[in-house]
């Protein structure tokens, strides 16, 4: 029999992935705390609830897609681990810092429930696609229970370790792909400068060492690939907002762990002023138009 799942948070990412977990069978108990998600989740047949303990109550899955790891901490001990029954499993999807994914762990354990945390990657596009990676920290006699839920939402599970592994490959992806992103608009500025033909650079490194995804799927200049944000100027896609939250996550990470990391580091302030100056919205791709104009 499936698992009744309380799910809490219908945001930009939660709705699409609640509406495929309704339309695969399981029984929700969905809420968040703007009513317009509540009314969007209604709207798609799912059943809502009206406070947010109420979503805990006799289920067997509390599954979360919230905007913080502050936010996570307050509901988990706020109400979803009191009102929760004995070894529910708390299921943390929402992108948050690894120090309080691994604090959120622990309470949830020591309330005597089970914990996993299981980051995405994908966007809104893959959220609705039901094609999301998940990068999973969970006990291994906890994966029978987590592998068919997760797979109904997305296509790729990769199983990273005990609990704050998920959100720990997480931020280390994200960080590397701040910094090849700014690599990569780097080198087509160069090129433009050198009287390079963008097509004539994309068509070297993609089939040379420079490989990566920020060129050969997100590719910062219009043309080369069709499909990346440039060639839609620059509308997301990634938001620059949402890298500038990422990396945000990657400084904290190796402030914690005393690791200097010059790039990374770089890469988180560059992206938090280019978002703060007025490019929120823009795909993350965008950084290319602050390089050429020496703005970053
Ligand atoms: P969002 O802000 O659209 O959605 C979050 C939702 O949580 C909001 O609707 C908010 O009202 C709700 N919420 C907050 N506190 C709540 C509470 N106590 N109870 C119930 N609901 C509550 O954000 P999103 O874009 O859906 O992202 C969610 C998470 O996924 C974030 O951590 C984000 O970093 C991560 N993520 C987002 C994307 C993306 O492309 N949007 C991609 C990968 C990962």
């Amino acid at each position: 029999e499936k698992p009744v799942i309380g799910f809490l948070g219908l945001g930009h990412m939660g709705l699409p992935m609640a509406i495929n977990l309704h339309r695969a069978g399981y029984r929700l108990k969905a809420f968040d705390v703007v009513p317009a998600a509540l009314e969007a989740a209604q709207a798609a047949g799912i059943e809502t609830v009206s406070a947010g303990a109420d979503a805990a109550q006799d289920v067997d899955i509390v599954l979360t897609m919230f905007p913080t790891g502050q936010h996570v901490l307050d509901a988990y001990r706020g109400y979803l681990l009191e009102t929760a029954k004995d070894n529910t499993l708390f299921l943390e999807c929402s992108t948050i810092d690894v120090a309080q994914a691994r604090e959120a762990a622990q309470l949830a354990v020591d309330a005597g429930h089970r914990s996993a945390d299981a980051p995405v990657s994908g966007g809104v596009v893959g959220a609705e696609a039901g094609s999301l990676t998940f990068m999973l920290g969970a006990d291994q006699s906890d994966l029978a229970q987590i592998n068919p839920v997760l797979e109904v939402m997305g296509k790729k599970i990769v199983h990273c370790g005990g609990h704050g592994a998920g959100q720990a490959a997480k931020v280390c992806n994200n960080m590397l792909l701040g910094i090849s992103m700014i690599g990569a608009a780097e080198a087509f500025v160069l090129g433009e400068r050198l009287g390079l033909e963008h097509q004539a650079l994309y068509d070297v490194i993609s089939s040379a060492s420079g490989q990566c995804w920020a060129v050969t799927t997100n590719c910062p200049v219009p043309g080369p690939v069709p499909t990346s944000p440039a060639n839609r100027d620059y509308q997301p896609g990634f938001a620059a907002a949402l890298m500038a939250k990422d990396l945000g996550l990657a400084s904290s990470a190796l402030d914690n762990t005393q690791t200097d990391a010059k790039l990374g580091s770089l890469a988180a302030a560059l992206y938090r002023k280019f978002s703060d100056e007025g490019n929120a919205g823009t795909d993350f791709s965008g950084v290319i138009n602050a390089i050429r104009d020496g703005s970053l």
